[in-house]
């Protein structure tokens, strides 16, 4: 796979990290970037270098030398929620305990990010005859997660053979890989029939597979547990998708 089989469009705030020759390129959000290290700043009461990575053993480091702080995170910081920002901050600047719970439990939780060293395999196909997953991907990205989302990647599915007329009684629209930190969108939403906002709806749900780990509650385990219902509610079309989808599924099966 080519480096530049990225699909968080480059834009200007979006810095390449440094140091991943291989596999896709990674991108940061520089705002998101800048706007804590102005926190960090504030709250230390001197210069602060932030630098942000992927991939790292050690999800926060911190040094101090003549007045300055040099703190490296991870980057699924950025687009953490408030609460764990501000922990993160309390828990650099000021050693504070209960802030470290929260940054603990923040990087518990998102462990399944930083596993993600599986390579994916073949090819990315974000352009399609009709959709193109990396526009639809960057919207949604932008729109709900304000630009932060840069761990992740897109593509079409391969297509499977044609079945005979009636065969199919499931299909997989979308799909997540934690290991690959991919998403794949089943081609057959590639149609002109099939409106942009449902498959952006497809996107938005598995970039929150992405986002929200699946939970474990009495040995089950949740793959759509309460905060990822929650956060689907946001997706401002939803009912229009899933009213969309209800009235399409035979046809969808059928063209599959
Ligand atoms: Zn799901």
């Amino acid at each position: 796979m080519a480096t530049a089989a990225v699909r968080i469009p480059q834009q200007a705030i979006s810095l390449p990290i440094k140091g991943l020759a291989k596999g896709p390129q990674i991108f940061i959000h520089e705002g998101a970037r800048q706007a804590l290290e102005r926190r960090l700043e504030l709250a230390f009461g001197g210069p602060v270098q932030l630098g942000v990575t992927d991939n790292l053993r050690r999800m926060v480091t911190q040094t101090r030398s003549s007045g300055r702080l040099r703190v490296r995170l991870h980057m699924m910081f950025l687009g953490a929620e408030e609460r764990v920002k501000t922990a993160l901050v309390a828990y650099v600047v000021h050693a504070d305990r209960d802030a470290s719970q929260v940054v603990g439990e923040f990087i518990e939780q998102n462990l399944h990010r930083i596993r993600a060293s599986r390579k994916a395999p073949g090819k990315l196909v974000t352009a399609g005859q009709v959709h193109d997953l990396e526009g639809l991907l960057h919207d949604v990205n932008q729109r709900y997660f304000a630009g932060t989302v840069s761990d992740v990647l897109i593509t079409w599915g391969r297509k499977t053979k044609p079945r005979a007329a009636g065969q199919r009684t499931s299909i997989k629209l979308g799909s997540y890989s934690a290991t690959e930190r991919l998403i794949r969108i089943h081609p057959v939403l590639d149609q002109r029939w099939v409106p942009r906002y449902f498959v952006q709806y497809v996107v938005y749900h598995e970039l929150l597979h992405h986002l929200v780990p699946e939970a474990r509650v009495g040995g089950r385990v949740l793959l759509h547990p309460p905060e990822f219902q929650r956060r689907e509610r946001d997706f401002q079309q939803l009912s229009r998708a899933l009213t969309w989808e209800q009235k399409h599924i035979d046809r969808l099966l059928r063209a599959s």
